[in-house]
C-alpha cells in the first residue's frame, strides 16, 4: 500500500445526483494520479487527461507507485477508470499519414498511449484520427483502418474512439462519412467508439445551435454510423462562425454556438451515460472548470423560456462579443479572396478554351 496524504476539502462541491457525467480535460502535472484530486477539486464527475506529454514522442513509463495510486485514488474518488475517464492522445500522432516511415513512428506512439489505458484500468481513449495530408484521402482512411485494427490485436480491452474534426485542409473525420468508412473497414467494432466535439462539428459546418439542429444532427449521427458508438462528447463553444474550419474553443456561451445548444445537451436523454468534456480556454486557472461545471448542472431541467436562463444567455453572448466580431471580420476576409481567386481561376480558364 502507498501511503498518500489526501486532501480533504476541495474547490468545487461534486454533485453525484446530476444525469449527466460531466467533466473536464484536466492537468497531470506532478503525476498521473494528481489528475483525481484535480478532478475532484472542480467537481468532476468524468475527465480527460494526456497520458504523456502531448509535445515529445517518448516519455518515461510510469513508475509502479504511481500506478498503485492511480487505482486507490479512483476507488476511493468513485470514478470507474473503464467509463468515466477519457484520455486524450497526443496532437500529432497521424494514423493516416502517407509516409510510411512516419505512419509507423505515430503507431509506436499511439499503441504507447493504448497500453498505458490499460495499465490504468482506462477503458476509453479518444484520438484525433490525423490527416491525409497531400496524399489520397480514400487511401488515407484505409491506413487509418489498417492501424486501428491492428492496435485493437495488440492490446486487450481499451476502446478506441475517433474524435470529429473542425474540417482544415485535409484531416480526417471533419464530416461525419469518413468516420463511417473507417468504422465500416474495423474487424472488431466493440473496440471502436466515437467523439463528438460541438466545437468542430460546427467549424465543420454542421449546424447544432437550436434543439431541433442538434436532434438533426444527433439523427444523421445515429443513421450513418449509430448512437451505440457515441463514446464521448467534448464540450466547447466556438469562437469562429459555422463553417469556418476553425479549431478555436470558447467558453459556454460566449462564442457562436451561444448557451442554448449547451442547455439542449444537458437536457437530452441520449448522452446521459458518455463523459462530457470541457475543454473551453482556462488559461492557468483550472477553477474555470469548475464554473462550466456547475452552470452545466444549473441547466439541466432548464427551459428555453426559463427567465433566468435568458438573461444568462445574453450576458454570455455579451461576453463574447468582441471576439465574435474579430472572428467574423476575418472568416469574412477569407471568403473574399476565396472568391476573388475562385474568379481568377474562371477567367484564366476561360481564356485558355478561347486560345
Ligand atoms: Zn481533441
Ligand atoms: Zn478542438
Amino acid at each position: 500500500m502507498v501511503k498518500t496524504k489526501i486532501p480533504t476539502s476541495f474547490k468545487f462541491d461534486r454533485i453525484k445526483t446530476s444525469n449527466y457525467n460531466f467533466g473536464a480535460h484536466i492537468s497531470t502535472a506532478g503525476g498521473i494520479s494528481n489528475a483525481i484530486y484535480n478532478a475532484m477539486d472542480i467537481g468532476a464527475n468524468s475527465f480527460a487527461l494526456f497520458l504523456k506529454s502531448p509535445r515529445k514522442w517518448v516519455s518515461p513509463m510510469y513508475k509502479d507507485e504511481e500506478v498503485e495510486k492511480f487505482h486507490q485514488l479512483c476507488e476511493k474518488f468513485n470514478y470507474n477508470p473503464k467509463t468515466d475517464i477519457l484520455p486524450h492522445g497526443s496532437y500529432f500522432i497521424n494514423l493516416g499519414n502517407p509516409d510510411p516511415e512516419k505512419e509507423a513512428k505515430a503507431y509506436e506512439s499511439f499503441i504507447d498511449d493504448l497500453k498505458r489505458c490499460e495499465i490504468l484500468g482506462i477503458g476509453l481513449y479518444n484520438f484525433h484520427p490525423g490527416s491525409s495530408l497531400d496524399g489520397d484521402h480514400k487511401e488515407s482512411l484505409v491506413t487509418l483502418a489498417k492501424n486501428i485494427n491492428n492496435a485493437i490485436k495488440d492490446t486487450s480491452f481499451v476502446k478506441i474512439v475517433i474524435e470529429n474534426m473542425a474540417g482544415h485542409g485535409n484531416l480526417i473525420g471533419s464530416n461525419l462519412q469518413d468516420i463511417k468508412d473507417v468504422i465500416d473497414m474495423i474487424e472488431n467494432k466493440d473496440r471502436v467508439g466515437v467523439c463528438l466535439d460541438t466545437c468542430h462539428s460546427f467549424a465543420a459546418g454542421y449546424d447544432i445551435t437550436t434543439k431541433e439542429k442538434f436532434d438533426a444532427f444527433l439523427d444523421e449521427f445515429d443513421q450513418l454510423i449509430g448512437m451505440k458508438y457515441l463514446s464521448g462528447i467534448h464540450l466547447n463553444d466556438s469562437k469562429a462562425p459555422l463553417g469556418a474550419n476553425r479549431d478555436l474553443h470558447q467558453k459556454l456561451g460566449q462564442g457562436f454556438l451561444g448557451l442554448e445548444i449547451f442547455r439542449v445537451i444537458a437536457n437530452c436523454e441520449k448522452l446521459k451515460n458518455v463523459p462530457i468534456i470541457l475543454e473551453t480556454p482556462v488559461g492557468k486557472d483550472d477553477s474555470v472548470y469548475g464554473e462550466e461545471i456547475k452552470l452545466l448542472e444549473w441547466l439541466e431541467g432548464k427551459s428555453i423560456d426559463d427567465e433566468e436562463f435568458i438573461a444568462k444567455k445574453e450576458e454570455l453572448w455579451k461576453l463574447g462579443e468582441k471576439d465574435r466580431k474579430e472572428q467574423l471580420e476575418k472568416f469574412e476576409d477569407k471568403v473574399k479572396k476565396k472568391r476573388k481567386a475562385e474568379k481568377g481561376q474562371d477567367i484564366t480558364k476561360i481564356i485558355k478554351k478561347t486560345k
